[in-house]
Order: C-alpha cells, then structure tokens, then sequence
C-alpha cells in the first residue's frame, strides 16, 4: 500500500516501540507514539545490540548517533566462574562488521533510547498517554486513553512490553512467568577496574547455578555487570528492587577474583526479578497487532529481546509497504515471518539457563568440550542470527 496517508498508532516508547516508529516514518506512514510515562527513560543498564539489530537502525538513518555512543567489543569471552579458565573466545569487533555489514554495540540503554527517540519529530510522540481501550471498528482502529485523550488509526501497534495491555485486549489476562531468575545489575566507574586490565569484549562467566556478564557502555566510562543466580520464587511486588552489594558478593562467593572485584566496586545494585512468556500463538486481531516483549518477552540469556522487537518494526513497516490496503493481511504476514524467528530465540534463551548454569561434573564437561571445538558463537555459526536483514522480505511470498 502507499505509506502515505496510512496511519499508525504506536503503543509504548520503549526501545522496541521507537525503532518501530522509526522505520514506519522512515517509509512513509503517518506515525504517532503514545507512551504512558511523562517522560521517556530507560532504566541505568547496558545492552548489547548485535548486527541484525544495528543494521536496521542504520538504515533509518541512525549510523553516526550510534558510533558515537557505542563501544565496539572486540570479540566475546566465555569463561569458568573460578578459575576463569577460557572456554570459547569468538570474535566480534571488525571481523564480525565486515562479515555482516553492521557493527555488535554495547551501550548504555539511556543512549539508545535517546538516539532513537532524537530521530523523531516530537509532535509525534505523546507522552503520559496510558492506553486503556483499543477498539477496531473494521476500518480504522480506536484507542482510548487514562487521560481522557482518544486517537483513531489505520493500525494499531501494541509496543507496550511484558505487561502489554494490548495483549489483554486481544488475547485476554495471563501472568508473566518467573523464569526462576534473579539479576542483580550495576554500573562501575571504568577507572575502579583500571588495575585489572580489563579488555573490550562481552565476557560471560558460566558457573554452577548462575552466570556473569560484563561489558563497557557509555563510551567506556562503566563497566556494565549482570550477575544471574537461580532462586526458586520472586516474593516481591515489584520486578526491580535495590540490592544489597553484600547480598550479590555473598551469592557469588568463590567464585574468580575479578568477578567479585567488579562487584565489589559497584556504589549501589538493583535486583531484578525475570520474567518471560510462553510462546504467543498468534501476535495480530484484525489492524491490532503486537510488537516486542509484549509478544516474545525472552530471558535475556541470548541478548535478543530488544534486538528483535527492532526486528518486529522493520518487518512491519515492510509488510505494510507492500499490502495493497490491506491491512490484516499484512499484518498476518509479519506474524508469519517473525513469529518462528522470535520463539526460536525465546527457547534458545531459555535453553541457556541450563546451559549456562550447569554444576560441575560431566554435564559441565561435555559442554566446555563442545564450546572449545563447535563454538556456537563463531562466524559460521552465528550467522543465522546476524545476517538476517528484517527489513527485506521474502520475494517468493512478496
Ligand atoms: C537483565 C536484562 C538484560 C538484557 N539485555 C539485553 C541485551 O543485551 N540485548 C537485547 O537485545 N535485549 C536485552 N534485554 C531485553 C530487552 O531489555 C527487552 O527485550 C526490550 O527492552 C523490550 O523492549 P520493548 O520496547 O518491547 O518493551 P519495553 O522496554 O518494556 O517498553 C514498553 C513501553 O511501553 C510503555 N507502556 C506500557 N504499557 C503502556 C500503556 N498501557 N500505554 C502506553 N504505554 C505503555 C512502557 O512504559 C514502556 O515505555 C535484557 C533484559 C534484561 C532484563
């Protein structure tokens, strides 16, 4: 169909509800945002954002605001949580630039956001709109928001996260699932860790019963961690609470020095319950469809949700492109061709809780033996995952 003229509501000014704007303005459509916070914001944390995600925001336009920000690793480190004897080393960096034309990025996740959020105009987004009712009349979508504000449109995107109320709307209430989880996460002062010489690279520490990232964000002046411990309930009200540092180092004692040295250097530490869904087995109603962790929320354990919520937005944008004014049907077919991608990533991740997490024994061995020789991160390996262009539709089903 031409852009022009089509309207489309996003719902949520996340990462994935941003970039989904983003690429639907970039081709055309008349997009509007609508966002429930009196402010955008991201919570104090890093990302890392791998080259099927930073391709597409490249192509909208978003190649230096993101060098700027970005801290290019040179490659990813798996190692033993004692001794920290190196399990797998994968390049990143310029070989993996060069093989799939578009940098791995770790950056702080206020960066991101306000990189994406700079590229579009401001008259269309609007903040402190809770939505709270969408109605689709056939030919046009209605939404309805806390404040009283109503908004009408040709689609209707649900950007709207894990708690997404568009979901409700379409498929009725279920409950996020805890993942049996938690992640105490923190952002050090780079020049605290200078005496250990740390490298630039994405490093994860696999140990019994949890794992350990960590990378430089914000051009490298912190050392982003998350420290993941299995714990078998999630008692509080909220997902996120302030940690106790001690708590965090009482969790990882034994395990490597450098470990609990980035720990130790944290000034405060939140705890984070996590939480992921089930597979949805249907994203899209008629013009209302779903975008994001409000339809493939996922462990972070392979670093993909925000990268394929970004995916969801070119996908979209693409498949709207080229309906012909018919809009459930482009929307069926971006559920079609995202929905197998996005849940394959949500059982991987979910797969590398145990993965990641294995006691010592021959479990443990037999996975260490597998990583040194197959090394699933290699670029032969990892290609599936960062050559997809999202943006480019199959032509056999165009
Ligand atoms: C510890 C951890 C580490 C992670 N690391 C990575 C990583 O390295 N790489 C990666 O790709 N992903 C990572 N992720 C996953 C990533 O953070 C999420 O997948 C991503 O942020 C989801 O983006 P979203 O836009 O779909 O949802 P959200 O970021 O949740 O945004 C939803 C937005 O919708 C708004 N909203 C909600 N309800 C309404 C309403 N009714 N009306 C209007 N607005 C509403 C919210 O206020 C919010 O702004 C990580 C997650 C965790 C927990």
């Amino acid at each position: 169909m031409a852009a022009a003229g089509v309207s489309v509501a996003v719902i949520g000014g996340g990462i994935g509800g941003l970039a989904a704007a983003l690429s639907l303005l970039h081709a055309g459509f008349d997009v509007q945002v609508y966002e429930q916070a009196g402010a955008l914001g991201e919570i104090g944390a890093g990302i890392q954002i791998s080259p099927n995600g930073s391709r597409l925001l490249h192509r909208v336009g978003l190649a230096e605001a993101l060098a700027r920000k970005g801290v290019r690793p040179v490659g990813v480190h798996q190692r033993r949580w004692d001794d920290g004897r190196t399990l797998q080393r994968a390049p990143l960096g310029d070989v993996v630039e060069q093989t799939f034309g578009a940098p791995y990025y770790h950056f702080h996740r206020a960066d991101l956001l306000a990189a994406i959020a700079s590229a579009l105009p401001a008259d269309r987004l609007h903040v402190g709109h809770r939505l709270v009712e969408a109605i689709d009349h056939g030919d046009r979508v209605e939404a309805r928001f806390e404040n009283g504000a109503r908004a009408s449109a040709d689609v209707l995107v649900g950007a709207d996260g894990i708690h997404s109320r568009v979901r409700q709307i379409l498929f009725g209430a279920d409950k996020p699932r805890f993942t049996g989880c938690i992640a105490y996460r923190g952002l050090v002062p780079a020049e605290r860790l200078a005496h250990l010489g740390l490298e630039v690279t994405s490093n994860n520490w696999m140990g019994p019963g949890g794992h350990f990232v960590h990378y430089y964000v914000a051009g490298g002046r912190l050392m982003n961690f998350v420290a993941v411990r299995e714990e078998e309930s999630w008692t509080r009200e909220s997902w996120i609470d302030r940690g106790e540092i001690a708590d965090a180092l009482r969790l990882f004692e034994g395990w490597h020095p450098q470990v609990r040295a980035i720990i130790g250097a944290v000034d405060e530490t939140f705890k984070w319950g996590l939480f992921d869904r089930e597979p949805l087995a249907c994203w899209s109603v008629g013009r209302i469809t779903l975008l994001g962790d409000s339809c493939h929320a996922m462990l972070p354990f392979m670093a993909q949700g925000a990268v394929q919520s970004i995916e969801d937005g070119a996908t979209l944008s693409s498949c709207l492109l080229q309906a012909r004014g018919d809009v459930p049907g482009a929307l069926s077919r971006y559920e079609s061709l995202r929905r197998p991608r996005a849940t394959r990533l949500q059982e991987m991740s979910r797969h590398n809780k145990t993965r990641f997490h294995m006691p010592d024994g021959p479990g443990q061995q037999e996975r260490d033996a597998q990583m040194a020789t197959a090394g699933d991160r290699s670029i032969a390996s990892i290609g599936w995952l960062y050559a997809h262009d999202a943006g480019a539709l199959p032509e056999a089903v165009a």
